[in-house]
């Protein structure tokens, strides 16, 4: 019996195994030609000031819109295209699309949001980042204060990266880090890191009312941006009980299911107001 259940446990593995690498290589051998034929598209997700309920933000968040499976998020592909070496190429699409829709918005005469976009590890060893980036908001007549970069806290641990992170500041570009909380437990970083805003993972806003731990957790971190002067948003609101917590606790930054899911950008116009002349 012992015997017959290891054996169907170790098939399944085998058989889910087999599943997922085929899956892979199907994903691997098609992101390229996804690249070349444009089937990248970005969603938008609202950040919010829940206190004034002003749209203070927007997220990036990438989907390949594949031709014969629909729209497909990123857990599904991101790992694929670090693999495939593709990283850098997206990362400067999605740069690209951004600044491009922000310009879109901006000559309909929208008043546009500060736009966050998720920058992994693998693009900060692109050569040229600076200029490329500066020519590209110069072609498409924007300032550099209307992008936010979100690293993961592993990206902010390696001091190598911090003399460009700083240039990224200094050309007047959010850095922020994103999921912040679960990967390392010491703040230590945050002395010598040239950040300005931290994101608190979903994680931890998912225990608020439930877990004693969670928020503490939260309360801390919330400290911590309040003293270090940081901006703080939480990631992941899903209930009016969880934003209501968060203002309490002097986080009014939101985003979430709670105030919208990502959505295409042509849904996200009509939330921007008009320019006033002058912006
Ligand atoms: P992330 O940057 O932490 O983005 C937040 C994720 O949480 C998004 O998932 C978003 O759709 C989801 N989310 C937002 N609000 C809620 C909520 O209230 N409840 C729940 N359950 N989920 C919520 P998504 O779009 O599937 O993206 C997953 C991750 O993929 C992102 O996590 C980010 O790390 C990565 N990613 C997305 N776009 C890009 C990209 O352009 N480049 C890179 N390198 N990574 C990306
Ligand atoms: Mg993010
Ligand atoms: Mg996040
Ligand atoms: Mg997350």
């Amino acid at each position: 019996q012992a015997k017959t259940q290891a054996g169907e446990t170790c098939y399944m593995f085998d058989q889910n195994l087999r599943d997922k690498l085929k899956q892979k290589s199907v994903i691997n051998r098609h992101l390229l030609s996804a690249l070349e034929n444009r089937q990248f598209v970005l969603y938008y997700q609202p950040q919010v000031d829940i206190v004034s309920g002003q749209l203070v933000g927007l997220e990036a968040l990438l989907r390949w819109n594949h031709p014969q499976e629909g729209l497909i998020g990123p857990n599904r592909f991101i790992g694929a295209v670090e693999e495939a070496g593709l990283m850098v190429q997206l990362t400067d699409w999605v740069i690209r699309e951004v600044c491009r829709q922000l310009a879109e918005w901006k000559a309909q005469g929208l008043a546009v949001r500060r736009t966050s976009l998720n920058v992994s590890n693998s693009w900060f060893y692109n050569r040229s980042l600076i200029p490329g980036l500066l020519a590209v908001l110069d072609e498409f007549g924007l300032e550099p204060d209307v992008l936010e970069f979100e690293i993961t806290e592993s990206t902010a641990m390696m001091e190598e990266h911090y003399p460009l992170l700083q240039q990224i500041r200094d050309i007047g570009i959010t850095v922020s880090i994103d999921d912040f909380g679960t990967k390392y437990s010491s703040l230590n970083y945050l002395k010598h890191f040239p950040v300005n805003k931290i994101k608190i993972d979903r994680a931890f806003i998912t225990g608020i009312g439930l877990s004693p731990i969670d928020e503490a957790i939260i309360e801390s971190i919330a400290q911590v941006a309040s003293q270090l002067g940081y901006g703080l948003i939480a990631e992941g609101v899903e209930t009016r009980e969880q934003a209501d917590y968060l203002v309490a606790r002097g986080c009014r930054c939101i985003q979430g299911y709670y105030i919208a899911r990502p959505l295409p950008a042509s849904s996200i116009g009509p939330m921007l107001t008009p320019r006033s002349s002058g912006e």
